[in-house]
């Protein structure tokens, strides 16, 4: 490796013109989101193409770049519920601080329209809090949930509901959960409501609150019988949850409750949702295939249920992307559909543009390529909200 890229070194100035090009001046707001001026041309097309969604089901797949794609689908005899999506994009996913970013500052973009610095969890690089989109939704009278297959203060989900300047403040981002009234909340992480350092109990104040919470160590998801009349909570984990090769199986049916229940919750409101297959990540920092793999199906079987409820519902958008890539992963000759043979670049995450998949009423929002922050906006325009 290194004395490949010596070789280029010393190969690319020859081997290139070394011509150069100007890009234009075009309205784009500092931090890389689109202008208003995009948001209203958005607004204007949305409308144009047709109906609006009434819900949004935002789905990442942390650490879920094309290869992570590629390797699963090959892996699954050839087939993932991904390619049922009609409409594809790539976003551009670097942070305010760093070309490579982290699942922070990727989230925080995804849920506050903002590029900021690695770490960052829903406040801008001024450390000032922004809005997310999940807060909004709340406010409109929307119902809200989120899931992970992390613990739910990890970066991703602690993006839409949290703001603290460091993603590691656990703590401080499980104490955020109480000051919105999110419908639905399934993740590990149980420790940070209920055995903190501060003394508080908060599985006991959500319980104040008329959550009905529950956990690993109570009763099997499966088994619960949750009733619509109040917001339900489930933590899978005192900390991270297993591995799905380990016997973590709740991604799957979590999400098939999620969106009735939200439904059922919302009326004629609509809800928001996002649910992370978090571990697709952790495979990749391990530079372990399998475990890319085996997450990477299972987030895809989640997919194939929320596809399931939007087809039939017909009001439901439903978008699929990742932070970043992890792990530089790479697909190598010698290569069978059956037997891959895989290569890491890194044990860290890449700057690989990212896909975008949408499917349902807005989704023609999504295609092209764009910022991440720009996916805050689409989906915003897509509820068609000013
Ligand atoms: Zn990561």
């Amino acid at each position: 490796m290194k004395y490949l890229s010596f070789l280029l070194l010393f190969i690319l100035p020859y081997s290139c013109n070394q011509k150069t090009t100007t890009i234009k001046d075009r309205p784009i707001n500092e931090d890389g989101s689109h202008t208003t001026e995009d948001v209203r041309n958005m607004n204007r097309w949305s409308m144009q193409t047709g109906k609006k969604p009434k819900n949004i089901v935002l789905m990442i797949g942390d650490g879920m770049g094309i290869t992570q794609i590629t390797a699963g689908m090959y892996a699954n005899k050839n087939k993932l519920y991904l390619e049922k999506f009609p409409v594809i994009g790539l976003h551009k996913c670097y942070a305010s601080n760093k070309l490579v970013t982290d699942s922070a500052a990727g989230a925080t973009a995804f849920a506050c329209g903002v590029k900021t610095y690695n770490g960052a969890i829903g406040v801008n690089p001024d450390t000032v809090a922004v809005k997310t989109i999940l807060e909004e939704a709340e406010q409109k009278g929307l119902a809200t949930g989120l899931i992970a297959t992390s613990t739910i203060v990890h970066a991703t989900p602690a993006s839409f509901i949290a703001h603290v300047k460091q993603r590691k403040m656990y703590e401080d981002i499980a104490a955020d959960f109480l000051k919105t009234d999110i419908e639905l909340f399934i993740g590990g992480g149980k420790k940070y409501f209920d055995r903190r350092k501060d003394g508080k109990n908060l599985y006991k104040a959500l319980q104040s609150k008329g959550y009905a919470v529950s956990d690993y160590f109570q009763s099997d998801f499966t088994k619960l019988t949750p009733s619509y009349n109040q917001n339900f909570v489930y933590f899978t984990a005192d900390d991270d949850p297993l591995p799905v090769a380990q016997g973590r199986d709740y991604l799957v049916p979590a999400s098939d409750f999620a969106v009735d229940f939200l439904d059922q919750k919302a009326g004629e409101d609509g809800f928001f949702l996002m649910i992370e297959g978090s571990q697709i990540d952790w495979g990749g920092h391990a530079n372990k295939s399998d475990y890319i793999v085996s997450e990477m199906i299972d987030f895809d079987r989640a997919i194939g249920a929320v596809l399931d409820f939007a087809e039939q519902d017909g009001e439901t958008l439903v978008i699929v992307t990742a932070d970043h890539e992890t792990g530089g992963f790479a697909i190598q000759p010698g290569s069978t559909m059956d037997s891959l043979v895989t290569a890491f670049t890194s044990d860290y995450h890449t700057a690989d543009l990212i896909p975008v998949f949408a499917y349902g009423p807005g989704a023609e929002l999504f295609g092209g390529i764009y910022e991440n922050t720009a996916i805050y906006n689409k989906m915003r325009a897509a509820y068609g909200w000013e």
